[in-house]
């Protein structure tokens, strides 16, 4: 089994389309590049329903559709028979857990990303302030991890999109201890999604880096495929490196979503 779970439903000119139509492409390009089944996520931010959530500029500007035409587009395609999920990739907004909740729980989603875009008003993969220059790659890292692991805890996510972002410009520190982060991620059962988006950002590696991963794998973390397409030609792309990530650090399976549950399929 190989899925694709994130990407965002577009027209092809990367403009947002709420038709069912414009999931077909993206089911096109999956059969092509051998994607069993795809999972659409797009951003929270884009709907009125999460405005109370948002304060950044670049959210707010982009927070203008309905979210009922995303969900309905979706779910006829998968009434239509099609191998499609229904996602969402929901920024974590700390302290607004429950309101983040409420506005996700009308829906009938599959599986809900937890990402982490922004970390009090600060930019962590370019949008200014950018997070680095402000904080320093030492602070950013800490910064970042620390809030992801929040996001795991908060029970409000299915699984972690592009879990090392901070990563987005090649900036590390020498050294970096993933064990508070993996144990946070292991403790609360979410999944961790490995990204070949990494591979198209200044950094040029998938998300997440190896040994972020490999302790993932040991903690009995479950793990997702993803490409985070903002068109169709882009579904699947790069997955021969995800899977060889995976397979290295000793995952078999791969964790396919239905109403908010995870279950383990053979890899592949
Ligand atoms: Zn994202
Ligand atoms: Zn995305």
């Amino acid at each position: 089994m190989i899925v694709d779970y994130h990407m965002h439903l577009r027209n092809g000119r990367e403009e947002i389309a709420l038709a069912t139509w414009t999931v077909d492409p993206f089911v096109s390009a999956a059969r092509a590049a051998g994607v069993d089944e795809i999972g659409f996520t797009e951003h929270i931010y884009y709907f009125k329903q999460a405005r109370a959530l948002l304060d950044h500029p670049y959210q707010t500007e982009r927070c203008v559709y309905e979210i009922e035409p995303y969900v309905a587009a979706v779910v006829e395609a998968r009434r239509r028979g099609l191998p499609v999920k229904l996602g969402l990739e929901v920024d974590y907004v700390p302290g607004r857990e429950d309101e983040t909740r409420e506005i996700l729980a009308p829906y009938p989603w599959d599986y809900l990303l937890g990402s982490v875009h922004f970390i009090d008003g600060l930019g962590v993969d370019g949008q200014e302030p950018r997070m680095l220059d402000v904080l320093g790659v030492e602070e950013s890292w800490r910064l970042y991890f620390e809030t992801l692991g929040a996001a795991a805890r908060s029970g409000l996510f299915d699984s972690l999109s592009h879990p090392d972002l901070v990563k987005i410009f090649g900036e590390s520190p020498a050294s970096f201890d993933y064990g508070p982060i993996v144990a946070a991620i292991a403790e609360s059962g979410v999944a961790v999604e490995v990204s070949t988006a990494g591979l198209r950002k200044p950094v040029r590696e998938l998300y997440p880096h190896p040994e972020f991963l490999a302790a993932c794998h040991d903690a009995g973390v479950p793990a997702t495929l993803a490409s985070d397409a903002h068109s169709p030609d882009v579904v699947g792309r790069d997955f021969d490196q995800a899977l060889e990530l995976l397979r290295s650090v000793g995952y078999e399976t791969v964790t396919v979503f239905e109403q908010r549950r995870g279950r383990q399929e053979p890899l592949g």
